[in-house]
């Protein structure tokens, strides 16, 4: 099977990203093959970002590379958190913080509070085209915690199905998500090599 580096340090992505693509490639982590360091995610969009991180681990190892730039959209709070859905309260990946933050946000904003998670997946393969691809899953911010399963906004985003993203299992997460959805429309521009990224400015790789 071919190889493919996750180019993410976050241990839930690299999980679900194994989960949805391990039937096609051997999806290694940065730590499997000993990357050090991250790419800056310096860029002004989900797509960008993703691509600046992928081409980092390529630059790095001539490997194939796969990364995520996901986040959540708060249509009454004009799209934020959005690409700084990590480090919305201001320290990376402290997601009970983050949740905090949220909350109090959306005090007094009538419900529904529609949101949706967005994924921008880039596909990095030395000498060919970038594939990069969006996936969205839309729902609602909820005003307390539901369930205690997935990681960051889970527990406070309700589903389609009517639960949260912590409530649904690994399962059917996966099945729904932002990401799987992002991964999806990867694999089949892969398949035809014609639904390529045509993005303004992309970092050469
Ligand atoms: P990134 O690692 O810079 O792409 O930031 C992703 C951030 O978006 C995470 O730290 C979470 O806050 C949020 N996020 C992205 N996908 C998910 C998800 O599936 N569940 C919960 N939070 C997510």
């Amino acid at each position: 099977m071919e190889k493919l580096i996750a180019a993410t340090r976050n241990e839930n992505k690299i999980r679900e990203i194994r989960e949805i693509l391990g039937n096609y490639f051997e999806v290694l982590s940065m730590d499997d093959i000993g990357i050090s360091g991250e790419a800056e995610e310096t860029g002004s969009s989900f797509e960008e970002n993703a691509i600046l991180k992928a081409a980092y681990v390529m630059k790095q190892t001539g490997l194939p590379a796969i990364a995520d730039d996901s986040g959540l959209e708060v249509d009454a709070l004009g799209g934020e958190p959005g690409i700084y859905s990590a480090r919305y309260s201001g320290s990376h990946g402290d997601d009970e913080s983050n949740n905090q933050l949220l909350l109090k946000r959306l005090e007094g904003v009538p419900k529904p509070r529609t949101a949706r998670y967005v994924a921008a997946i880039a596909l990095l393969r030395p000498g060919k085209p970038i594939i990069c691809c969006r996936g969205t899953c839309e729902g609602e911010i909820l005003t307390e915690y539901h369930g205690n399963g997935g990681f960051g906004y889970d527990p406070l985003f309700r589903c389609e199905t009517g639960e949260t993203f912590a409530e649904i299992g690994p399962e059917m997460k996966n099945a729904i998500s932002h990401r799987r959805r992002g991964i999806d429309a990867v694999l089949r521009a892969l398949k035809n090599e014609t639904d390529l990224f045509s993005g303004k400015e992309v970092p050469k790789c």
